[in-house]
């Protein structure tokens, strides 16, 4: 994915094969020096890994509106820069656009998929195909799944033992903080430059953990300010030109309530109530008495909820038992002999962090164990 970071430098790092293809794209001034006040209270701030192209030769200009937006110069390094269009490079990958997928159909056994019932240009039609791959996202892939419900499937495809499809829904705890220094200006353009992981982990004054870190896409007038209605929109501006802007995040835990289900017309519903708050905004207030020690006394923080639906997973957990997961390791769906599910959906946890590049990790394993295991085709080919 063209990831750059600085292999080492997060405290909590787990091991590693190798360093990042990329050298971290490094802090601006204002960045840099937060960095230094907090190493001297102790903390140990890191470069985040970052996969947008800032190497020499690549396209990225280090611009203002990065985080969230897509980039009208195609340098990040997303799925559709990285692996849909190189895919479609090959000429052996037909993209079908303009279509929506209905359901999965099995033959009489309940064992195969047959194929796949879609939508297009105002009729339906059946693809055939041997092997099928899920990988629409934890809200989709579990709509499909529950969808494609018939007599030998009654509650969805892959639900059959352990009733888990949809369940487990995670998004992760996030706050957006501004700390603000009412008399300085901050002048930084691209501020997603660094992370904190110091209070991840349970210590010995802590038993539990409390998330992560992480520095925000530079705020600006009409984005986080849009949500924040109490306050006139120009002393917003005020706020934004002078804040330094954070994403905080913890864990958001497994539980069978929060779900994805299907009405009975076909309307997607999501049932989620938060958990694990009382770590979340322990860690809020941890960050905001860090932000003032360090001399930004004015502090506004955002709560997000649902309607901020990043980092969704969890809907088709994977494990070792079929009675406890929807997906075996390689993300194959119990119940049936053909059929993958390859994105969010699989995780078991929500994870610390952002989870994109561990879904990637998990795309690639499962991609190679189907070519080498399924598939039978040999690594010289
Ligand atoms: S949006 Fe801006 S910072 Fe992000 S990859 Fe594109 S050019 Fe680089």
């Amino acid at each position: 994915m063209g990831t750059h970071g600085t292999a080492g430098a997060d405290p909590i790092e787990p091991p590693r094969s190798g360093p990042f293809p990329y050298p971290t794209i490094g802090h601006e001034p204002e960045i840099e020096a937060i960095a230094e006040k907090l190493r001297g209270k102790g903390l140990r701030p890191f470069p985040l890994p970052i996969a947008i192209d800032r190497h020499k030769g690549g396209a990225c200009v280090r611009c203002a509106t990065c985080d969230g937006f897509a980039c009208k110069l195609g340098a990040k390094n997303d799925a559709e820069m990285r692996l849909v269009r190189p895919a479609l490079a090959t000429g052996q990958v037909d993209l079908v656009l303009d279509t929506k997928v209905l359901r999965l159909i099995t033959d009489a056994s309940g064992k195969r998929i047959t194929g796949v019932e879609i939508e297009q240009d105002g009729g339906t039609k059946v693809i055939e195909g041997d092997l099928f791959i899920s990988s629409a996202g934890a809200i989709n892939s579990s709509v499909l799944l529950l969808r494609s419900k018939n007599d030998t499937h009654p509650g969805g495809i892959g639900n059959n033992t352990s009733d888990l499809l949809g369940r487990n829904y995670m998004a992760h705890n996030n706050t957006a903080m501004m700390a603000i220094h009412p008399f300085r200006k901050n002048k930084v353009t691209f501020q997603k430059s660094m992370a904190i992981n110091d209070f991840y982990l349970a210590n010995h004054h802590r038993p539990y953990p409390l998330g992560n870190v992480q520095g925000l896409g530079k705020l600006q007038g009409g984005m986080l300010t849009a949500n924040v209605k109490f306050i006139p929109e120009w002393a917003m501006d005020l706020f934004a030109t002078r804040s330094v802007d954070w994403w905080i995040m913890s864990e958001d835990l497994p539980r069978r309530e929060n779900r994805v289900t299907l009405d009975n017309d076909g309307t997607v519903r999501i049932s989620y109530t938060p958990n694990n708050e009382k770590a979340h905004n322990e860690l809020v207030k941890v960050w905001a008495k860090t932000m003032r020690s360090i001399g930004y006394p004015l502090i506004i923080t955002q709560r997000m909820d649902i309607t901020v639906s990043m980092h969704q997973c969890g809907t088709a957990v994977f494990g070792h038992d079929p009675a406890t997961s929807v997906l075996d390791p390689f993300c194959k769906v119990w119940d049936v002999d053909n059929l993958y599910v390859v994105d969010a959906s699989f995780l078991p946890s929500s994870t610390g962090f952002n989870p994109s590049l561990t879904i990637v990790a998990q795309g690639v394993r499962v991609a190679e164990h189907i070519a080498r295991d399924v598939l039978k085709i040999s690594a010289a080919a």
